[in-house]
């Protein structure tokens, strides 16, 4: 499959764009950070190939990645790329158009009770923040 100037001008590149302030495009698929990520190892889709999807049109497959849900934000991904990519600013930007969409990764009854027993508030309160709409 190939990039093509259609692909890179789709509505969701676009946005993903407008949110992040990323520039897709620039991406030339090292893999430096992915190599760097503490969370590749529980990532289906690793970090670079999620912005592979989208540069070629599987923006419904970058969507669907649960590496969105796992980036932790830690930058580790932005401090190594050569060419200057916050990837965790455009995982960020993934995941707020799913919640505009009204999607929910985690209902609040789900959590088992142990882990709200034991968990701090606060970390209980940004994951609420971080997968609810
Ligand atoms: S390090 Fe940068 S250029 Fe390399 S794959 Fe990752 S985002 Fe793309
Ligand atoms: S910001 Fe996200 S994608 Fe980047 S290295 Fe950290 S966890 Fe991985």
């Amino acid at each position: 499959m190939r990039i093509s100037r259609e692909k890179l001008k789709s509505d969701l590149i676009e946005k993903v764009e407008e949110i992040s302030g990323e520039r897709l495009a620039v991406c030339y698929q090292c893999g430096k950070c992915s190599a760097g990520c503490p969370l590749e190892s529980e990532m289906e889709t690793l970090p670079h190939r999620v912005i592979r999807l989208l540069q070629l049109g599987s923006g419904d497959e970058a969507l669907g990645s649960s590496a969105i849900w796992l980036c932790a934000s830690c930058h580790t991904c932005a401090a190594r790329c050569p060419k200057g990519v916050d990837l965790s600013k455009i995982m960020e930007a993934l995941r707020v158009i799913l919640l505009r969409r009204g999607y929910h990764r985690l209902e609040p009854a789900d959590v088992p009770p142990e882990v709200l027993a034991k968990a701090p508030q606060q970390a209980i309160v940004s994951c609420y923040r971080k997968f609810n709409s």
